[in-house]
């Protein structure tokens, strides 16, 4: 494809980056560049930002208020956002359940929802995981069993990410056990946080971070308007959904940023010391990423082009998502291999007010590297861990 920029390009190209620089909130962007983490409120409120410009939504059809970007636009717009180190969008509403409620979900279901995800009204959350049923998802047991004009759900989800902030949630449920393959009989229902019977119970992470929940449902009452497309067709839209979730995973833009900041990082030296940009083993580490980074950007390129000339991403989305998260990982090694101690001893509490200033360690965003390593370990696990891309690249692209 072709992607030397035209000039509406290169106009669109200024247009974001005067956004970036002068209307994105910049509190939060001095959060981010100093490894401050944001709030509920922040997140919405950023969102907000985002939408009040019209950008909310690439991937949408322009009549749902999607922004009718070509390719090269998205490409375009990532690069810019991540060149000032944004924060990366909230992928469950416009990037999962919108898509699924505007492909598959009645009139009713667009017309109520997809307003408020666009503007993000609403903070939505996915469960699809339980415990038992994580990369053989089609074992899920959570049930809901239709009594009049209500399915009642019984049953738990996990590793759920920020539903502690959640006001809906987007299930996987069984609504038929009698079935001749386990992917039937799974429907995909939304699910109001705030009522009766649901229960979230934090974990936390390697990092120390509370990112994730358990979800339980206890007699939970939902509407049958709230089931999406047909019951015991869920399986389908659910793969369609992860299919976009998948291309999203590369983040190709972000691991651009990170290894330009590496570069710069390599040429200082601390404290009058050598320079890491004179260490040509190290080096070569980070022009082999470097080299596979370009070649992944070819490919997120190409995907992106099919999938604005109306395809669905295609299994080819595992390629991206493989790529794209173990180099994710190796970027993050380099940064704790150029930072050194510097990453180890980072304690959150510094950013206090109170914190002596004498006690800092290090500045800005290389004082949670080791963090953001441990962190990142999930990038291999999450939206359908790298072991089972595997297998779906085997069986779906290559055959075997
Ligand atoms: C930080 C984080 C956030 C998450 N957020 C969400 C969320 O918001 N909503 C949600 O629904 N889920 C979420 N998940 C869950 C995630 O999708 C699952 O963790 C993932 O699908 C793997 O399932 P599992 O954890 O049960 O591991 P398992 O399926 O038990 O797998 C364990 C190991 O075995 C390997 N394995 C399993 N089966 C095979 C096979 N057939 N062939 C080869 N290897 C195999 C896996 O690759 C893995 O290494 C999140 C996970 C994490 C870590």
């Amino acid at each position: 494809m072709n992607v030397n920029f035209s000039a509406e390009d290169l106009e669109f190209r200024k247009e974001v980056r005067d956004y970036f620089e002068t209307e994105f909130p910049a509190d939060i962007l001095d959060k981010q560049n100093n490894g401050i983490p944001l709030t509920r409120e922040d997140i919405v409120r950023w969102h907000k930002n985002i939408y009040q410009k019209g950008w909310a939504a690439a991937n949408w059809p322009t009549e749902y208020g999607g922004t009718g970007w070509t390719p090269t636009q998205k490409y375009i717009f990532a690069d810019e956002q991540a060149r000032v180190n944004a924060p990366v969008f909230l992928t469950f509403g416009v990037g999962m359940v919108g898509p699924v409620i505007y492909t598959y979900g009645s009139e009713e279901q667009k017309q109520r929802f997809l307003p408020d995800i666009l503007e993000f009204n609403t903070w939505w959350c996915q469960g699809y995981s339980e415990p038992g049923a994580g990369s053989d998802l089609a074992s899920l047991k959570t049930r809901a069993d239709l009594n009049g004009d209500h399915y009642v759900v019984n049953g738990s989800k996990t590793w759920n990410t920020l539903g502690q902030y959640a006001d809906w949630i987007f299930c996987l449920v069984r609504t038929n056990t009698d079935v001749a393959r386990r992917q039937e009989g799974i429907s995909f229902v939304l699910i109001d946080m705030k009522q009766p019977g649901v229960t979230v119970k934090p974990i936390v992470l390697l990092d120390g971070e509370h990112e994730v929940n358990e979800i339980f449902f206890d007699n939970v009452r939902v509407p049958v308007e709230n089931l999406v497309g047909e019951e015991g067709k869920g399986w389908t839209y659910g793969k369609v959904l992860l299919q976009h979730e998948r291309t999203g995973a590369a983040n190709v833009a972000r691991s651009k940023y990170k290894l330009r900041r590496l570069r710069v990082l390599a040429g200082e030296s601390i404290d009058g010391g050598a320079r890491l940009a004179d260490d040509r083993i190290f080096m070569r580490k980070v022009a082999a990423a470097e080299t596979e980074l370009k070649a992944l950007e070819y490919t997120e390129l190409r995907t992106l082009a099919s999938i604005s000339s109306g395809k669905a991403p295609g299994p080819e989305s595992s390629i991206l998502k493989i790529a794209g998260t173990d180099l994710i990982q190796r970027i993050d090694s380099l940064y704790l291999e150029a930072s050194g101690y510097y990453a180890l001893p980072y304690v959150r509490e510094q950013f206090d007010p109170d914190f002596p200033a004498e006690d800092h360690v290090g500045e800005g965003t290389e004082t949670i590297n080791a963090l953001t390593y441990f962190n990142n370990r999930k990038h291999t696990i999450f939206a359908g861990s790298n072991e089972i891309q595997k297998n779906i690249i085997a069986k779906h692209v290559l055959g075997l």
